[in-house]
């Protein structure tokens, strides 16, 4: 099956008791034995259900891997992972990344005496030198939230194998469309269904998806021992969200290039951030590991004002302030005090969060009412 297909028919079949054709939302907690233990597969809610694993199937099949487990957030999956580890464990992580992902590293999971590295990415063969006979997973975000750098996961792939140390991808931001890790050699894909996947602005959900067995009875062990799992209604929510996945990232892509390129060519508009440009530095990578740029971009205003941010986010009429992502609506943040407030000043600063830093998630509405709004609220700058 190929991606537009799989979308809307991988791991859905028609309801085995009513024939209904779309997945129903299975509101129980609990299914009827025969006797005990003798049941249809379904015991009680939080181990499975049957709403939920028609998801979790159509993930693993979207990212090409063997078994998908969905949560009630993307940081529960990221949690999910992480309780894979042990005191004294060591993760290298990616430098510029979600800063959810952040604190939950640093500020929860430090205190169990799992340590974190965060080191640039952007070259490869840079990241060897920091792995040492402690580091158990590499955590990777390409492209990067929000400065979209751009990581070669061939390339650290690679290099994880050489090492035997498990890699993960946060796919979030290029979706199952535009890229796939697995493909790759990453051991799990790891996803925020909350932007793209779901892509709606309706739902909060994560899911992890692997292809080795031993990992997948282990991350099962855990989403069932822990329970940080999400309800049938949203799993059914995320379901028809996905159906229409190609089509959105599709027109998310050709909006954001649009876009892209106008505000490169605006005189108030210090540096775009865009993978999409030959002037990106790591635009062959992309090219090589992506099927097209996506719909998010961040950029800076020339002299670097809070203000002159500010005041243009309040000016735009068809962007909604906001966080979060990947909705079928555009919207705009300011990621040094929305997004990436948990991060320290000076490490935001590092990897190039600055106070005019504008991050855009450009939905799918017509491109020429988005770039009018833009225009109209940066001559208010
Ligand atoms: C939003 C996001 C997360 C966290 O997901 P939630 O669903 O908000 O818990 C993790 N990684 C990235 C890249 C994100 O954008």
């Amino acid at each position: 099956m190929r991606f537009g297909t799989k979308v809307i028919h991988a791991g859905i079949k028609p309801d085995s008791a009513t024939g209904a054709v779309m997945t129903p939302i299975y509101q129980t907690s609990t299914y009827h034995q025969k006797s005990p233990g003798e049941h249809k597969g379904f015991e009680y809610s939080r181990s499975s259900n049957p709403t939920r694993k028609v998801l979790e199937d159509n993930i693993a099949a979207l990212e090409n891997a063997k078994y998908g487990f969905c949560f009630g957030s993307g940081l529960a999956a990221i949690d999910a992972i992480l309780k894979t580890l042990k005191p004294g464990d060591e993760v290298l992580s990616t430098n510029d990344l979600y800063g959810g992902s952040y604190r939950l590293f640093t500020k929860i999971y430090e205190k169990f005496s799992i340590k974190f590295t965060f080191v640039s990415m952007s070259d490869a063969s840079t990241i060897e030198q920091a792995i040492n006979k402690n580091t158990k997973l590499i955590w990777v975000e390409t492209p990067s939230n929000p400065m979209m750098n751009i990581i070669d996961i061939e390339a650290v792939a690679a290099i994880a194998k050489k090492y035997r140390v498990k890699l993960v991808v946060d796919n979030t931001f290029a979706t199952p469309y535009l890229q796939n890790p697995m493909d790759l050699g990453a051991d799990v894909v790891m996803h925020s269904l909350t932007k793209y996947m779901g892509g709606h602005s309706d739902v909060v959900m994560g899911a992890l998806a692997c292809n080795d067995q031993k990992l997948a009875e282990e991350l099962y062990f855990i989403q069932n021992s822990s329970g940080a799992i999400c309800g049938p209604q949203d799993s059914f929510l995320v379901l028809r969200g996905i159906k229409t996945l190609h089509l959105r990232m599709q027109r998310h892509s050709e909006n954001g290039k649009k876009i892209a390129h106008f505000l490169y060519d605006h005189p108030k508009v210090d540096k775009v951030y865009w993978p999409g440009f030959e002037s990106h530095p790591n635009h062959q990578i992309a090219k090589k590991q992506m099927r097209d740029f996506g719909g998010m971009i961040s950029f800076s205003l020339k002299g670097d004002r809070k203000e002159d941010a500010f005041k243009l986010m309040s000016s735009l009429s068809v962007f909604t302030l906001a966080e979060s992502l990947g909705g079928v609506e555009s919207l705009i943040s300011h990621p040094a005090t929305m997004t990436h407030a948990a991060i320290p000043k000076e490490e935001r600063e590092k990897v190039g969060v600055l106070d005019s830093l504008i991050r855009l998630s450009v939905g799918v509405e017509d491109s020429d009412d988005l770039i009018e709004d833009l225009e109209q609220a940066l001559n208010k700058v």
